[in-house]
């Protein structure tokens, strides 16, 4: 029997595998795909290799949190990273508008390059950096620092992004820079807590890098530690069933009618497939009510373009587009309007050269956009372009749009494009296998932040999560999710003084 069975192998999976087996625990991944990873996965398309949930990572330069959680799991030094552009990782744009706003890495850099792009708004910038350092401050599982308190972060559970960037500059156009990053957290206006935004810039404000050759880079890594340390990881291996008996969890079940015990048990799903999924009468309706009833970020298309050889050179830096003087209510735009704006991420390969072999063109879309085809499902390889003639032309037609907006800013794009495969919210509900293709989970909201807020523990005593439900999405939050998960076991700070002794 293992000590803990892991449902999923996503990023909050693995690293809870690897904590636990570290510490001589005999553990059991199960993940419904074939490849591992969820969001980590990559994919191949015309020999360019594209990323499906990881575009950038920040945190990562010496010193910093991420860092020191990757020299924990034994992959800091395995991974292939490249540093982006220091002065503008991310560049913000807007129609009629040529100048290109930039994000910089480092502080006191991101003031100075901000404020030159804004003379008379020196002391705004500094107020937001100040700002964000202080929400993050009160996070201290962030900072790798031990968590004694309780009611530690309480403080900015309930203030608002939108409404506090608004009121520390009358100009519209800063206003819209500072929050030009939002589709990293899908933020929405009058919803979206001050927190969630500040843990996210601050991560990539400290350092930002993409992975070469795509973050599948970091499951492997961790996969072959896990196993290295005695741990199991299967693939096609989906859980239909978690089953109660006597108040603990005794078992799963496979979809092939397989049972696989464990002491205890870690659900890397959403809560609310959880909820699906066990046969318990041990929680409260209300309890199981409140999850299955939690609204989810939005979900996105995105066009992955593979470039013809030598035409498109490789850029440093993510582009945010908006039409609109309003990164806050993209999310919204649908139909005939879509799209409202888009970001793209350039994929860093390991091949000599200044020019780049793809690019992710992704553009915030809703469910209800692909609602015809919601009973179909199609993953590689199974039954793929299984959803019918009308959705690879409506695939078609959402991508020749998108293209539209995008020449706009690259006039020569579609020159310089071979092929290109596209993703719509169905893609990431059947890969990841949440009910709308969420890009982040639960969306957390500023005037109901404690009914957003998921426990790693439940009333089974031995029914854990972990994943980007818990703390935040992304792969700082989820590490942080999955070092709360696995306190549990191993007590938190005395984990966090073996992450940061490593
Ligand atoms: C388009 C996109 C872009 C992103 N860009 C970035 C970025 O640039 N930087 C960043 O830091 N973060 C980014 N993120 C967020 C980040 O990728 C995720 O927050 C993180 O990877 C989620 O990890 P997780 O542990 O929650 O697991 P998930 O990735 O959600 O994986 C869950 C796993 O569980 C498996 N599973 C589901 N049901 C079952 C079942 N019944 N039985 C067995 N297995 C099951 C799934 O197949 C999947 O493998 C992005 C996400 C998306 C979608």
């Amino acid at each position: 029997m293992y000590d803990f069975v892991i449902i999923g192998s996503g990023l909050g999976g693995l690293e809870s595998a690897y904590m636990l087996s570290k510490e001589g625990y005999k553990v059991c991944v199960l993940e419904k795909n074939r490849q591992l990873g969820g969001s980590l996965q990559i994919f191949v398309r015309d020999k360019a290799i594209f990323d499906t949930g990881i575009h950038y990572i920040g945190g990562l330069d010496e010193g910093q949190n991420l860092n020191q959680c990757f020299k924990y799991f034994d992959i800091m030094d395995k991974l292939k990273l490249h540093k982006m552009d220091e002065d503008g990782f991310d560049v913000i744009t807007f129609d009629n508008d040529p100048v290109e706003y930039k994000h910089a890495q480092g502080y006191d850099n991101f003031v100075e390059r901000l404020t030159a792009q804004f003379p008379k708004e020196r002391e705004a910038i500094k107020t937001y950096v100040n700002k964000i350092q202080e929400v993050c401050d009160y996070f201290p599982l962030y900072q790798l620092k031990e968590n004694n308190s309780p009611s530690v972060g309480i403080k900015y559970l309930d203030d608002c992004a939108s409404d506090y960037i608004a009121s520390i500059t009358d100009d519209v156009k800063l206003q819209n820079v500072l929050a030009g990053s939002n589709p990293l957290y899908a933020g929405e206006a009058h919803k979206t807590p001050i927190y969630v935004h500040a843990l996210v810039v601050n991560t990539y404000i400290e350092s930002s890098y993409k992975c070469i050759d795509g973050g599948a880079q970091i499951e492997r890594h961790l996969s072959r530690n896990i196993k290295a340390q005695g741990g199991e990881i299967r693939n096609y291996a989906e859980v239909v069933k978690i089953v109660e008996k006597d108040g603990f969890i005794r078992h799963v079940e496979l979809k092939d009618g397989e049972i696989v015990e464990g002491k205890h048990f870690i659900s890397n799903i959403h809560p609310a497939n959880t909820m699906e999924i066990i046969e318990t009468d041990k929680l409260k309706n209300a309890y199981r009510h409140r999850l299955l009833g939690l609204k989810n970020s939005t979900s996105a298309f995105i066009l992955d373009v593979v470039l013809k050889p030598n035409t498109f050179k490789y850029r440093n830096n993510n582009f945010y587009h908006y039409k609109r003087d309003d990164v806050w209510s993209s999310a919204h735009v649908t139909g005939k309007d879509w799209p409202d704006g888009y970001c793209i991420f350039i994929p860093k390969s390991s091949k000599p050269g200044e020019y780049a072999d793809s690019m992710s063109i992704l553009s915030y879309m809703q469910l209800e956009e692909v609602k015809e085809w919601e009973d179909s499902f199609a993953t590689i390889p199974h039954n793929r372009d299984k959803r019918g003639d009308d959705y690879e032309e409506f695939k078609i037609n959402r991508a020749e749009r998108l293209l539209d907006e995008v020449e706009k800013k690259f006039p020569d794009i579609r020159q310089c494009i071979k092929s290109y495969t596209t993703a719509t919210p169905l893609t990431y509900r059947d890969y990841i296998g949440t009910k709308d293709g969420s890009l982040y989970g639960i969306a957390k909201d500023y005037k109901d932040p404690v009914r957003t807020f998921i426990s790693p523990t439940t009333k089974i005593p031995n029914l854990f999560f972990t994943g980007q439900n818990l703390s935040m999405h992304g792969v700082l939050g989820v590490t942080v999710g999955a070092i709360r998960t696995c306190g549990a076991f191993i007590g938190q700070n005395n984990l966090i003084n073996k992450i940061n002794k490593a």
